[in-house]
């Protein structure tokens, strides 16, 4: 089920006005250009219709726009807050594209989630980690699983 509407050069017209003067969405007053610009079911002046956080206009005919939360944004900025970078391969849940991640191999975790998946402990800078299974595991951990395997680390 998408949450946002993606506007294609159909959808973000230049109409003719029909005799009756339309509000603008954006600032309320009355449209009295030549041509009105439709969107979202919406008439905007050209330059009221821009994104909401970083005021580019989105006004041309054909270009993009992304609305979610009664926020009208551009792409840049739509795929920075709602954009989504995969599933944190701990909790499985959803990670947005603007939360740090933390990677392994073809892995992405949330910051919190990324401990021993055992014992919970974090990694620091440097710390080593194990991948098994698809479980993070400290090196504690990693050791002890492969001595109940039975292929202990060779010492030498
Ligand atoms: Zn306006
Ligand atoms: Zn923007
Ligand atoms: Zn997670
Ligand atoms: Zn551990």
């Amino acid at each position: 089920s998408p949450d946002f509407i993606q506007l294609g050069s159909s959808h973000a017209a230049l109409v003719q006005p029909d005799t009756k003067p339309k509000g603008c969405a954006g600032c309320n007053r009355k449209i009295k250009d030549r041509y009105l610009l439709k969107a979202l079911d919406k008439y905007w002046h050209e330059d009221c219709l821009k994104c909401a956080c970083c005021d580019c206009r989105l006004g041309e005919v054909g270009s993009t726009l992304y609305t979610k939360a009664n926020l009208i944004l551009c792409r840049r900025d739509y795929l920075r807050l709602f954009g989504v970078t995969g599933n944190c391969a701990a909790c499985s849940k959803l990670i947005p594209a603007f939360e740090m991640v933390m990677r392994a191999k073809d892995n992405v975790y949330h910051l919190d989630c990324f401990a021993c998946q055992l014992c919970n402990q974090r990694f620091c800078v440097g710390d080593k980690f194990f991948l098994k299974n698809n479980m993070i595991l400290c090196q504690t951990d990693y050791e002890e699983g492969l001595m109940k395997e039975g292929y202990a680390p060779q010492v030498r």
